[in-house]
């Protein structure tokens, strides 16, 4: 194996291969659109292009893709070869610089949310420029945001690119008053990522997870995670072999992956990428997950990245680490060691506090999907009520700005908030409040409602925009002061008195949480059709008009776009569970129930007692009888949908089909426990979990 250093980025069109293989004014060009983004003239276009299919071709790509994120959560690509016929019959390999610029995949398969009719199928995709293009699977794939013809975006970075800028214009404003001159201002993310990692043979066997990602049936096993023995235990052996591989393809295509570990749950890991800009860290999760489940296949796993794979044991989320930090390398949620860098970092903070006050909804949507809905609130993951965790330390400092006695900022000349100096907070890593959905870890917010499979593009459009606009009114307000330190220590104040509810430091898990919540006016949107309407908000649609990250009609197509989705993953799961029932579970249940009664008459006709058998006859045909009827209402309320719009169907989903399936799959796991294991016709929990 190559070393790590020569194995890095070594499938990536990165800067140093860049430098390396264009004339150096073309690279100086790229360079500048890279980071101011600027447009690319074409004639250059055109070298980078022929250059980066030389290299391509070099390092055994044939194809190329546009390589883009449609709405449907996944990434999309359609291969083209780089062959072009020549006149003597033969193929020259070609790539101009249009073709790196722009493509024009057929939209019309992909969600749209209503914005495009199928007539204009037409859609088209524009190179990012900003994140490099890569090598997998013999395919050079060239990372594009995705438009209709008519220029609605169709994906989720577009929208995430454009937060980013709203939120660099904002801050570089904020950053002047404080005598910076800073140009550019990028957020950038972090994303662990935790994971399942099963036997392929046991997940072949199982419908449920082949069709939905989780097990929709299954009692508990007699050990679960109690005994905590897998959280950081050492790592099976197989498992080790999978991680190396792992790494080594993450290496390959310049992803930073860092630390992995065991999880809570037995099978359950974690991957975490050292953090980078944000459009980077959400391309790489994307191609993490791609390649996680690849790698599992090639070691006879499967790697599952649903949520809430299997009931009663831990689900998987993705921790998104976010910072705000500036090109001239200050992090500004770092608190700083003197009064006027205190002020800084206290002026940020307080945006942050705001932003996740007034946008409490946005972030609760950002996170919003079927699969989430089973983790978010349970006793494992951040309940469904967005709060805020600063710690101790910091709490202290803004109880003392609201409720102190206001102290006059020292006479040094120095730009003092007037509070006493932050102490040194620690960064620790040992995550000191879990139960949080936001928590302050020292230099940086770390968000933990997100779910294990989603973009994390979404969590950071919201978020950014957000900050963005709480940083504009601060600056509107700020440029306008004729004594900027009396005026940002009075805004610092009144903006931290006025979104105080929105911190909590105690038990999100808590029993009473949920009721201190309420009195704090604070929402608890329990389930994705309930969080839903709350995104066509008039103060949503405001915000990201404001910051040109959406349109209304975008914002509109996202809303139900996001609604159907909800309704076809419930769909599935409920025609897979019904699938499963007739075909399955009932049927083993017959068969052993027949075994049973065959069984007693046999030992009747030589007059032996049978009374465990018939007990047992009577426990499983009384099961069966429930199940029977029970099957049956899956199918009723499936067939009762309403007709009325994406949001009906959404509720109705979650208010009628879902109880159905609990109630079924509480009887056929009350049946799987009575029932011979040789009987039961799919692998259960303990054979899943406690693979050797
Ligand atoms: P540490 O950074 O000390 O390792 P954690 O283990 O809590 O702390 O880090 C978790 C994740 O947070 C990692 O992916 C890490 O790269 C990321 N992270 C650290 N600093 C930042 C930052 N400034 N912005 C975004 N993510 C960050
Ligand atoms: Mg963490």
């Amino acid at each position: 194996m190559k070393k790590v250093p020569e194995l890095f980025g070594c499938k990536v069109f990165n800067e140093a291969v860049m430098k390396e293989r264009l004339p150096k004014d073309v690279f100086k060009s790229l360079k500048k659109t890279r980071e101011t983004g600027v447009a690319l003239d074409p004639i250059v276009a055109n070298i980078v292009a022929s250059a980066m299919k030389d290299w391509a071709v070099n390092n055994g790509a044939t194809h190329y893709t546009h390589w883009f994120q449609p709405m449907t959560g996944i990434t999309a690509e359609k291969h083209d070869s780089f062959i072009a016929p020549s006149a003597d019959g033969r193929v020259i390999m070609e790539f101009s610089g249009k073709e790196l610029i722009k493509g024009e995949p057929d939209a019309s398969s992909f969600p749209s949310g209503g914005l495009r009719a199928t007539f204009e199928a037409r859609g088209y995709t524009a190179w990012d420029p900003t994140s490099d293009a890569f090598i997998k699977d013999n395919t050079l794939c060239i990372p594009t945001a995705f438009c209709s013809y008519t220029g609605e975006i169709l994906d989720k970075k577009t929208p995430l690119l454009r937060s980013m800028d709203a939120i660099s214009n904002q801050a570089v404003r904020v950053l002047k008053l404080f005598g910076k001159d800073v140009q550019r201002v990028t957020t950038t993310v972090g994303p662990e990522q935790e994971y399942f990692l099963i036997d392929k043979a046991d997940y072949a066997k199982r419908p449920d997870l082949i069709l939905t990602g989780r097990t929709l049936f299954g009692a508990r096993p007699p050990k679960g995670q109690e005994l905590e023995d897998h959280y950081f235990g050492s790592i099976r052996p197989r498992v080790k072999a999978f991680m190396e591989d792992l790494n080594t393809s993450l290496w390959e295509l310049g992803i930073y992956a860092k630390t992995e570990h065991n999880e809570v749950a037995p099978c359950q890991h974690e991957l975490a990428p050292i953090f980078s800009t944000t459009n980077i860290a959400a391309d790489h999760n994307q191609l993490t997950m791609e390649i996680l489940r690849k790698t599992a296949e090639k070691h006879g796993f499967a790697c599952l990245l649903h949520e809430k794979p299997f009931e009663g044991v831990n689900g998987s989320g993705k921790h998104n680490n976010w910072s705000i930090s500036t090109d001239t390398g200050e992090n500004l949620l770092e608190p700083g060691k003197t009064p006027a860098s205190n002020a800084q970092f206290l002026l940020f903070l307080t945006a942050v506090i705001k932003a996740v006050d007034e946008y409490q909804d946005l972030l609760r949507i950002s996170v919003a999907t079927a699969g989430n809905d089973h983790r978010l609130g349970a006793n494992e993951a951040p309940p469904a009520i967005v709060s805020m965790y600063i710690g101790d330390e910091l709490q202290a400092v803004v109880d003392e700005l609201v409720e102190g006695t206001p102290r006059q900022a020292a006479q040094t000349g120095e730009l003092d908030v007037g509070v006493n100096a932050i102490p040194n907070i620690p960064k620790d890593n040992s995550d000191r409040n879990r139960t949080s959905p936001f928590a302050f870890t020292g230099n940086k917010f770390e968000f933990r409602m997100p779910g294990s499979s989603l973009n994390i593009s979404c969590v950071n459009i919201m978020l950014n925009t957000a900050v963005a606009e709480e940083l504009r009114l601060f600056a509107d307000e700020l440029e306008g002061a004729d004594d900027f330190g009396a005026a940002l220590r009075s805004l610092v104040r009144r903006e931290i008195k006025a979104h105080r509810r929105i911190l909590f430091n105690g038990n999100g898990y808590g029993a009473d949480w949920p009721q201190e919540a309420e009195k704090r006016g604070l929402l608890n949107l329990r389930s994705t059709p309930e969080a839903l309407p709350y995104y066509t908000a008039q103060k949503n649609l405001e915000l990201f008009a404001r910051h040109g990250v959406y349109t209304e009609s975008e914002m509109r197509s996202r809303q139900e776009i996001a609604l159907e989705e909800y309704c076809k993953t419930l769909h599935i799961e409920a025609l897979t569970s019904l699938d499963m029932l007739q075909k399955l579970i009932l049927p083993a249940g017959f068969s052993y129930a027949k075994d049973l009664a065959e069984g007693i008459s046999m030992k009747k006709q030589l007059g032996v007692q049978a009374q465990a058998e018939t007990e047992s006859l009577q426990k499983v045909s009384s099961l069966l009888d429930t199940l029977y009827a029970q099957a049956g209402a899956i199918g009723g309320a499936v067939d009762a949908l309403p007709e009325e719009g994406p949001q009906a169907q959404a509720s109705y989903y979650h208010d009628s089909v879902i109880p159905a399936m609990d109630a079924a799959r509480k009887t056929a796991d009350a049946l799987e426990l009575c029932m011979g294991k040789k009987y039961w016709p799919m692998p259960s929990y303990s054979d899943i979990l406690f693979y050797v």
